[in-house]
């Protein structure tokens, strides 16, 4: 039985991983201040003998008493409304945040994870995107609060290693939707559903002829365990190579909500890369890891879930 710190871990995926680990006997302790994770998704855990939550702001402190065998950096904003929303914050969260998670890791010399981002990649021209691809993102734009913040937590990360040998390791995740991921969290999946169950129009940033390539929230937290049970220090990409453009999206969200819904076409945000894909070569390899579930699939466990959250008085 393992120790392990998630942080950020009443948020959409480290909630998810406070389960996987509590599921196979660790305990876990889950850090977050609550600015975009909710304590709704943890609830379930309060009498879980393995699991305790923190709230805390680890940009300040991490205050988790004794010795641990991992920490895992999950927290900071995610969406684009929302890391756009409190820039200062993210980029502190990622630096700051991520400097007290190393040093608790280090501390225990325990195996620390730091939840990376495909937008290390930023609006990328080499496709699709393997690890080795230093990305192209541009300093001053807006969106790189989030993708300068996370690609200076990833030399963070690399930097223990080298001072300290501390044992790292990087996960970068793409596009990743599930139930959990709150209705108003902004991203794409969560707008497009809730619309559709709502018969409100979908609203299409730009032309709808950008790629992404969406990653079921079970098999993503599948990957982050197994690059974190294993040595594997360089940077893996963890998502679904399944590229799909946002109008094909449209039609796949209006057959699992059985809606018509129209389309409103709307500006497309500054800096929002055009296509974005995963080789998740590495992950096959290194971890003998690759998605199993379908975007329908998947689709329809989150179209259930926030169903459910509306029948609770929820969402
Ligand atoms: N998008 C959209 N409608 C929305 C929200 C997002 O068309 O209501 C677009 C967005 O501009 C981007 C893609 O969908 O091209 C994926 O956006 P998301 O915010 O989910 O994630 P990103 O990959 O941009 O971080």
């Amino acid at each position: 039985m393992a120790r392990i710190v998630i942080t950020g871990g009443s948020g959409f995926v480290g909630s998810h991983l406070c389960d996987a680990f509590l599921a196979r006997g660790d305990e876990v302790v889950a850090v977050d201040n609550l600015s975009t994770g909710r304590l709704q998704n943890v609830a379930h855990l309060d009498d879980h003998p393995g699991f305790t939550f923190v709230r805390a702001d680890v940009c300040n402190e991490i205050p988790v008493d004794g010795g641990v065998d991992g920490v895992l950096h999950f927290a900071s904003p995610a969406s684009p409304p929302e890391y756009l929303g409190i820039p200062l914050e993210t980029m502190d969260v990622s630096s700051l945040g991520t400097r007290r998670a190393l040093d608790l890791a280090l501390a225990s010399d325990a195996r620390f994870l730091i939840a990376s981002t495909s937008e290390v990649y930023g609006d990328p021209d080499v496709h699709p995107q393997s690890e080795s691809y230093n990305g192209n993102v541009d300093p001053n734009a807006p969106r790189a609060v989030y993708d300068e913040a996370k690609r200076f937590a990833e030399t963070l990360a690399s930097t223990y290693r080298r001072l300290y040998d501390l044992p790292t390791a990087i996960v970068r995740i793409f596009n990743t939707y599930g139930p959990r991921l709150r209705p108003a969290d902004g991203r794409v999946v969560s707008n497009f559903l809730i619309q559709a169950i709502d018969g409100k129009a979908l609203t299409m940033y730009g032309a709808g002829t950008q790629t992404r390539s969406f990653c079921y929230v079970a098999d993503e937290v599948r990957g982050i365990i197994a690059l974190f049970d294993s040595d594997v220090c360089e940077p893996v990409n963890i998502g679904n190579p399944t590229e799909i453009t946002m109008l094909e999206l449209v039609d796949i969200v209006r057959e699992v909500t059985g809606s018509s819904s129209e389309v409103v076409f709307e500006p497309l945000p500054v800096g929002d890369p055009t296509r974005r894909r995963p080789d998740i070569t590495r992950a096959r390899t290194l971890l003998g890891w690759e998605p199993k579930v379908e975007l329908r699939e998947g689709l329809a466990h989150m179209r259930d879930w926030y169903l459910e959250e509306r029948a609770h008085g929820r969402a």
